[in-house]
């Protein structure tokens, strides 16, 4: 029997909810297997861990995770500490140290899920976006100067690479040449930024040449928001650079019915680092120790750490006990305009497993 080692950091807020009841669906589905088990390795790092130590992870924090198969991520977030700390000292320090430089993004009306665009059949809405995930304007580089002056300055620069936007594109056509519609577009600003945004357009069209199979278009970085909405059915995969993605994959949760649903991979394609599973909400304060947290975006996050780690029959099991209980309203938590709580989701899901 194979193990699995499978690192959990629940981090804050509703991240202390939903990513237990993820170990808990898989759990119940290593339970059935006699080919693999499951290792989980938690980690208490986030919001409560900086008012201990005055860092969100330990120095070596990266050491404990290298050995890992996957990450299971929550979310970090605290009403009381500055946002960008809380980014850039967990999930950004585990996303830039392990290179993990694809961020991939699927968006899908599920079963039953009533999503807000009248037009629009589920078959119509099925994407892929990614998120280039470790530079561009997330590359940290800037500064301030004169603080607290009137003279103050500040600047945060987007600096993009020839090789990272090369690996970037090179992902994410070719993941649009594994999906049945083989297309992809290509979302810049280069009206605008007549630099970095040109250099991005200009390795599209390079990348482009080794995939002749795959069609793909430009598009801008507002008309792609427009076309999600008016034009669903003409994208498929998308990539963008990381602030760019970040936005647009926000609006394709929204799209598709609720934040708490939408699941994403901070991926190492090379497989040097263990990769990150996370839901793409954040930690949701709001409704935190309720147990109103909806799950599904932690559980469709681990269909997807099933799928890189090898593991493709139990993650398409997974994702049908998910959308067999997306497809009954009952079992909807309030997000959805359900009665249903964190528990009572996972319950449904850990029993769909059971009867399979
Ligand atoms: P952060 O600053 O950590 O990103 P946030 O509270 O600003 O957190 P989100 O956590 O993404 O942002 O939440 C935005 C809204 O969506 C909140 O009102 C929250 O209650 C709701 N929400 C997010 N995730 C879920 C979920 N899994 N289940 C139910 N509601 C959710």
């Amino acid at each position: 029997m194979k193990t699995y080692n499978i690192a959990c950091i629940p981090g804050d807020g509703i991240g202390q909810e939903v990513i237990p009841a993820g170990q808990t669906v898989l759990a119940a589905l290593a339970a059935k297997s006699t080919e693999f088990r499951f290792d989980f390795h938690s980690f208490d790092w986030g919001g409560d861990y900086y008012r201990r130590h005055g860092v969100m992870m330990p120095a070596d924090g990266l050491d404990a995770l290298r050995p890992m198969d996957a990450i299971l991520f929550g979310s970090a977030g605290d009403p009381d500490i500055p946002d960008h700390i809380t980014l850039w000292g967990l999930r950004l320090k585990i996303c830039q140290g392990f290179d993990q430089y694809a961020n991939v993004r699927p968006t899908r009306i599920l079963p039953g899920i009533d999503a807000p665009l009248k037009r629009c059949t589920p078959a119509q809405l099925d994407w892929v976006i990614v998120r280039e995930n470790s530079e561009g304007e997330y590359a940290g580089v800037g500064g301030r100067a004169h603080q607290g002056h009137p003279i103050e300055v500040a600047t945060d620069v987007s600096m993009m690479t020839r090789v990272g936007v090369q690996r970037i594109m090179r992902y994410a056509f070719k993941l649009a040449q594994s999906r049945p519609r083989k297309l992809l577009t290509v979302v810049t600003k280069s009206n605008a930024q007549r630099h970095a945004m040109v250099m991005w357009d200009e390795i599209a069209k390079e990348i482009s040449a080794e995939f002749p199979d795959v069609h793909w278009d430009k598009e801008l970085v507002d008309a792609c928001t427009a076309r999600m909405v008016n034009r669903p059915a003409s994208l498929d995969t998308v990539v963008a650079t990381n602030l760019h993605a970040d936005i647009l994959s926000d609006l394709a949760a929204a799209l598709a019915g609720s934040l708490g649903i939408a699941p994403t991979g901070n991926i190492d394609p090379e497989r040097r680092y263990p990769s990150m599973f996370e839901p793409i909400h954040g930690s949701a304060f709001d409704i935190m120790g309720q147990g109103l947290a909806n799950p599904i975006g932690t559980f469709w996050s681990c269909v997807m750490l099933l799928e890189h780690i090898g593991l493709t029959a139990p993650a398409k099991q997974l994702m049908q006990a998910i959308e067999a209980v997306t497809a009954d309203p009952q079992l909807h938590t309030r997000d959805l305009g359900g009665p249903a709580g964190t528990a009572q989701v996972t319950e449904a899901v850990c029993q769909q497993l059971h009867n399979k």
